[in-house]
């Protein structure tokens, strides 16, 4: 289809190649959530309590053997985004309470990739043992911490293209573990993420390319070798399920914190969105828990909105950005995807309630204010999720205009493990922008 063709069946993709900041809401969304299951989510849940023996014992700062993350209300932040910024932020004043799902200090990889990817290398690891007879789903996990288990998993290897974050969550636990680790960068990837990666033995390739380019390899270097697992960032059903966990942990969580979500008490969630997986996983999980009274949107970069591209097309990967004339190239690093999931753009179709674009000019003033208010830091990438606020709580579309009942999380998706000097660097830009210094 050509661009004119496009734009007169989505009228929408004018905007998007202007790169405009748009809230797109989804018609096709479904209330109550559609039954069909697309993981199992208790499953998941159950494998990872397995594991725990094995996290507590390799890693004995995670509480339990679990790697969840707190979610902390930051009030002190809702009243700066009421704050009239002289237009470098839209000016949000927001009804109800505002928290932040802080997957940015989740432990031992330190972003939501923690999520998909560590279980899917457990899984992994599970089926290996398993197989080779050395493992029982009975057993106390603590073993696999054993050198026999070492031994095992080093004549098997894990390979994956990614970004940055997906390479470290699956590269650290992978390495743990014993696995011949191989991580496909592409060329957006941060140097410090690289160098870390190599300081645990695992092998870093690097491409000139996109992101694309640098899963396609790897997934061609793969599917040579049968002993190689190759960890599919566009089409895993282990990484969606890993992701999905979130919406039955953040159910148990809220429950602990008397916060009720129901008719009277709606939730709205804001989620950065690269290839989709990681937002994709945990909307599922939170429809699945949260039912009809949750909306959920994905938070994407001006130049890279694939999924909002996907959807309102309706073309799913059978498009890409670089199709309507955008570079792709952000600053936000873990959202700088050219085209969206297929899997993961059919699981939104019915259950996402829409997406929303944001210049990268405005990541570093959310960066910024968040460290002030609540001394609190994330990378660019996961204070996509802010820049949404605003529209919703103005009202926009067919969503219910949220009220002093209502509960808002943004999720932070990373920025724990970012080096000091970084911190420090995307900080002072963000003041910068805001005029503070
Ligand atoms: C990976 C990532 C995302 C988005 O996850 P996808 O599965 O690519 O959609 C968002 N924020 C950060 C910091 C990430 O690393």
């Amino acid at each position: 289809m050509n661009m004119t063709e496009l734009i007169k069946q989505t009228p929408l993709v004018a905007d998007m190649a202007g790169c405009n900041e748009l809230f797109w809401v989804n018609p096709k969304v479904k209330r109550p959530v559609p039954k069909e299951e697309i993981v199992n989510i208790d499953e998941a849940e159950a494998r990872l309590l397995r594991f725990a023996p094995f996290i507590a014992k390799v890693y004995p700062e995670v509480l339990e053997g679990i790697i969840e993350s707190p979610l902390s209300e930051i009030p002190e932040m809702k009243d700066a985004l009421a704050m009239d910024t002289g237009g470098v932020l839209q000016l949000a004043d927001i009804p109800g309470r505002l928290f932040l799902k802080c997957d940015s200090h989740l432990p031992v990889s330190g972003s939501v990739k923690a999520r998909g990817g560590i279980y899917e290398v457990l899984k992994f690891a599970e089926e290996v043992a398993v197989e080779n007879g050395l493992l029982t789903t009975e057993d106390d996990y603590s073993k696999l911490a054993d050198p026999e288990f070492r031994q095992l998993f080093s004549r098997y290897s894990v390979a994956v293209g990614s970004t940055g974050n997906l390479g470290l969550s699956i590269g650290i636990m992978s390495a743990r573990l014993g696995f011949q680790v191989t991580v496909h960068m592409s060329a957006d990837a941060r140097q410090w993420k690289k160098d870390l990666l190599r300081t645990k033995g695992v092998t870093v390739k690097e491409y000139p390319d996109d992101y694309e380019a640098a899963v396609a390899q790897g997934r061609r270097e793969a599917q040579a070798d049968p002993r190689c697992h190759f960890v599919d960032d566009e089409n895993s059903l282990d990484l969606f399920a890993g992701y999905a966990v979130a919406g039955k942990r953040l159910k148990a969580q809220m429950d602990a914190m008397d916060i009720t979500i129901d008719e009277q008490h709606r939730l709205y969630v804001y989620l950065p969105c690269g290839v989709g997986g990681a937002p994709g996983g945990v909307t599922y999980g939170i429809r699945e828990y949260f039912g009809e009274n949750a909306w959920c949107f994905f938070a994407e970069p001006t130049h890279a909105p694939c999924m909002m591209l996907a959807l309102a097309t309706g073309m799913g990967n059978r498009i890409a950005v670089k199709d309507i004339g955008i570079d792709g190239i952000t600053e936000a690093d873990g959202l700088a995807v050219g085209r969206a999931s297929a899997l993961v753009a059919k699981a939104m179709e019915s259950r996402l309630d829409g997406c929303f674009t944001v210049d990268d000019g405005r990541l570093y003033p959310y960066l910024a204010m968040l460290q002030d208010t609540e001394d609190l830091f994330i990378e660019p990438s996961a204070c996509a999720g802010f820049a949404g606020l605003a529209c919703v709580a103005n009202g926009i579309g067919e969503v219910p205009v949220p009220d002093e009942n209502s509960i808002h999380i943004v999720w932070a998706t990373g920025g724990s493990m970012v080096p000091e000097e970084e911190k420090e660097e995307y900080y002072r830009k963000g003041c910068r922008k805001l005029g503070f210094i």
